[in-house]
């Protein structure tokens, strides 16, 4: 008789970072640290990228990444780790979405999971619009189409 195991793999989830107020490369660096300690092993860091902010005016240049995570957390989960993470970095709430930030955490896939509720949608739902993320996405994921 076949046995069922019960499933201990971790999921794989893609995390594109993104920083345009104080020392960028060094809030990326110090998100990637909490992600490892908070969310799970990070397997893969795309380069930084220095970008154009998209969507709003403002002289701060981004600079972005691209991260693998393997992790036991759920989406809703993950999602409230990192807006911990932007709130312990010091990230003010705002009303206005677009707009300088110390630092930026968004899932864009988690496995190969299509999901969408007021919280969360995955893949994110800009993530094709946005070179920020597709430029160090496609560093890790290099068959992306696109
Ligand atoms: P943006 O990342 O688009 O610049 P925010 O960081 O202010 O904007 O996020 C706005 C809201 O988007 C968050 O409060 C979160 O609940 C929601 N959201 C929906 N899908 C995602 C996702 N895939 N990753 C991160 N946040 C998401
Ligand atoms: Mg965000």
């Amino acid at each position: 008789m076949e046995k069922k195991l019960i499933s201990i793999k971790k999921h794989t989830v893609y995390i594109a970072l993104g920083s345009n107020i104080g020392d960028k490369s060094k809030n990326l660096s110090s998100a990637i640290e909490e992600i490892k300690t908070l969310i799970g092993e990070v397997t893969e860091v795309s380069s930084f990228f220095e970008n154009e902010p998209q969507g709003f005016e403002s002289d701060n240049i981004f600079v972005n990444a691209c991260l693998i995570c393997k992790t036991h957390l759920n989406p809703l989960a993950t999602l409230k780790e990192l807006k911990n993470i932007e709130k312990k970095m010091g990230r003010k709430k705002t009303n206005e979405v677009y707009k300088d930030r110390i630092i930026d955490l968004d899932i864009i896939f988690f496995d190969k999971l299509i999901y969408k509720s007021e919280k969360l949608t995955i893949p994110h739902k800009e993530y094709k619009n946005r070179s920020f993320v597709l430029i160090p996405l496609k560093e890790l994921s290099p068959f992306l189409e696109k």
